[in-house]
């Protein structure tokens, strides 16, 4: 099954109006071979949206609240971000399940709401420091997968991103032959609870300080699709870079 590449940028709490320089860039780089998500924060979504319209550039969310609606100040619903033109929205990023102590079954829910608001679902998972040093690795992201990813998942709805936390922003990656052991594995995981047709669909994003120096390498392998990338996002100058290299 070939797999069309994804290159997600995220954002963060970065990024004010002005920023819209950098899409415009990406926009006017011409189409690549692979599709091109860009998750500003949601100040800039709905802008962000309309700029890109028609491009080939998508806009997406880094987060969502599992409720449609409601008393929960502060909080950006999936049907929002549908309604601002995102396409996609970024849940269980370690970031977070750290900062905001999500679980398992918490991002589960937001994946849920993501496509009960037409939302492709990117579930993200990664072991620690600790963890690796430990030899959890597997464990954990495995048990971090069945219990993020609702029963409803499909090739379109759900993208998958394995963003070891201990490379995020920090400039180390795992060796290739580490990354390549966790997507093998996650890809298994994905065929023995869904079914091959699914598993062979279903895009595998490697996130962690992936920038245009190391791209070529990570995403050469077979069973990674793209990158969740962060830090090097934000210039499109580096976020091209990445993108060619998918
Ligand atoms: C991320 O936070 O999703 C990420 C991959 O960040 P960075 O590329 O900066 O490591």
């Amino acid at each position: 099954m070939t797999r069309r590449p994804l290159v997600a940028g995220n954002w963060k709490m970065n990024g004010h109006r002005a920023a819209s320089a950098e899409l415009d860039a990406l926009i006017a780089a011409g189409r690549p071979d692979a599709d091109v998500l860009l998750c500003p924060p949601f100040t800039l979504v709905a802008s962000f949206a309309e700029r890109a319209s028609g491009s080939h550039v998508a806009i997406g969310g880094q987060d969502c609240h599992a409720a449609a609606s409601g008393a929960h100040t502060g909080d950006i619903s999936a049907e929002m971000l549908a309604d601002a033109g995102a396409s996609a929205v970024i849940v269980g990023h370690s970031e977070r399940r750290a900062d905001h102590g999500e679980d398992d079954s918490t991002v589960r829910a937001k994946a849920e709401a993501a496509w009960r608001a037409g939302l492709t679902a990117i579930v993200c998972v990664g072991e620690t420091e600790a963890e690796r040093d430990a030899g959890r690795t597997l464990a954990v992201v495995g048990a971090q997968l069945a219990g993020s990813v609702p029963d409803a998942a499909s090739a379109a709805n759900l993208v998958v991103a394995y963003e070891p936390v201990w490379a995020i922003g920090t400039g180390r990656t795992p060796v290739t032959s580490e990354i390549a052991e966790v997507h093998d594995a996650l890809r298994a995981s994905l065929a023995s609870r869904f079914g091959a047709d699914v598993a062979d669909g279903v895009r595998l994003l490697y996130g962690g300080s992936v920038k245009p120096a190391n791209a070529a390498e990570i995403l050469a392998l077979e069973n990674v699709d793209g990158g969740l990338v962060g830090g090097a996002s934000l210039k499109a100058s580096d976020f091209l870079g990445i993108i060619a290299a998918a």
